[in-house]
């Protein structure tokens, strides 16, 4: 087990920064994913940790030791790839053990190894067995247990399922967190997938063209995201984001307002332009909200595209009078709202409808920086909108009218 420390760590390849100025702490036994879209710099990173690839600048510590110039036999990590080398002509014994024979562990020592690491990934039985007579995921395990019988203080894992079918991922999920528990041994892994980040990670690092963006547990990425980077990469579908002003009593964009008073926005005054994002899950129907005491006024919307997955329909809503504006040449995203309701709504395309946000889920970006401003929004107090029983009077929905229940019941209640 051991902490793995990248201080000011750049890589450049001539004229691409690959990796900028990269700070990362990750903890003794953590399991922390490093994800971003493609190009962001996540190989580079985990290859400067590998030993793989030396930093232009900056240095890299694992446990106590400065590995920054140490071979990667030195460092005491163990790396399992999205391309599963296994050696062909050899068995499974063979292929797991190849590394512990070069290094002349003896025979017991080996067995021993083995025999562990195919326990742990569940491999027992098929030690006799050609990688040809395997499935992908059978032989992915093996790769893992290769890395296993190493016995390394950190393992390194690039995109190690990409290459697996959808039902498969995400069952080696499942197996890469019980593997992690059992070992209880530091794993940073790499993925452009960040459902598979949400699943598995202590922390997410979040990085985008070659920068740490956040570095969080999967859930304060997703209810605080620190940028509006982060906001939409984190969660699918992504967050909706409408650009707009601070005004005086909240928030305006083109198609609809949210009142509050945007004193309780730190670092930003009225007449900044801000971007208000808030995810399909906390856009409702007027109809369905009865308890959202938290409800902003309604917004005038017609359905669009709906698609049923199953367990949610998510609901494509065009703001404001849409044949029109469409024709006005407004540019697709700019009124549209990605909306999720329970499969047995009867929700129907082409419907008028009327849509409230919930405040609490609602955030601020400022739109220059991309930094967030406020993560949910109190209502504006006054004689429109007070904090009393008739509180949510400004939403103008009937939500939360006398009522003090909690979001969730409103969400049950989709
Ligand atoms: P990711 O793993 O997030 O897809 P990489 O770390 O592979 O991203 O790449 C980050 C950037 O560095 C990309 O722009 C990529 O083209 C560039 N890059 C990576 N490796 C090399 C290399 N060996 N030579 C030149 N450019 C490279």
């Amino acid at each position: 087990m051991a902490q793995v420390t990248l201080n000011h760590v750049t890589k450049r390849y001539e004229d691409v920064v690959a990796v900028n100025d990269m700070n990362l702490e990750i903890r003794d036994g953590e399991f922390v994913c490093l994800v971003g879209p493609s190009g962001c710099g996540k190989s580079t990173t985990m290859e400067m940790v590998a030993g793989l690839t030396k930093p232009s600048e900056g240095n890299v510590h694992i446990g106590d030791v400065d590995v920054t110039t140490l071979p990667p036999k030195d460092r005491g990590v163990a790396m399992v790839f999205q391309n599963i080398a296994l050696f062909p002509h050899m068995d499974v014994y063979d292929n797991i053990s190849f590394g512990l024979r070069l290094r002349k562990f003896d025979k017991e020592e080996i067995d021993r190894r083995v025999d562990r690491a195919s326990d742990i990934v569940q491999l027992e039985g098929m030690l006799d067995r050609m990688p040809d007579e395997m499935s992908g995921g059978q032989r992915q395990r093996v790769a893992i247990a290769r890395a296993i019988v190493r016995e390394p203080d950190v393992f390194l894992m690039d995109e190690p399922l990409a290459n697996l079918d959808a039902k498969l991922r995400v069952h080696m999920r499942t197996e890469l967190q019980r593997l992690h528990k059992e070992l209880d041994t530091t794993i940073i892994y790499v993925t452009h997938d960040q459902a598979e980040a949400m699943t598995m990670s202590d922390r997410i690092a979040v990085l985008d063209a070659g920068e740490l963006q956040q570095i969080d547990p999967p859930l304060v990425c997703y209810n605080e995201p620190e940028n509006l980077f982060v906001a939409g990469f984190i969660g699918s579908p992504s967050m909706n984001f409408a650009e707009g002003e601070l005004v005086a009593n909240g928030f305006e964009s083109e198609h609809f307002t949210v009142e509050f008073d945007p004193s309780q926005v730190p670092g930003a005054s009225v007449g900044d332009r801000v971007t208000l994002g808030i995810r399909p899950e906390d856009v409702f129907t007027v109809d369905r909200v009865q308890n959202l005491s938290s409800a902003t006024a309604s917004i005038d919307a017609t359905t669009d595209v709906l698609e049923p997955m199953g367990d949610e329909i998510f609901v494509y809503l065009v703001l404001g009078e849409s044949a029109e504006r469409s024709m006005e040449g407004e540019t697709a995203s700019s009124n549209q709202l990605l909306m999720s309701v329970n499969p047995d709504s009867d929700i129907q395309e082409d419907q008028d409808v009327e849509v409230v946000l919930d405040r609490s889920k609602v955030h601020l970006f400022d739109t220059a920086s991309g930094q967030a401003l406020a993560h949910g929004i109190e209502e504006l107090p006054g004689p429109s909108a007070g904090t009393g029983p008739d509180a949510g009077t400004s939403a103008g929905t009937g939500a939360g009218e006398g009522t003090e229940s909690p979001v969730t019941e409103a969400e049950s209640d989709r």
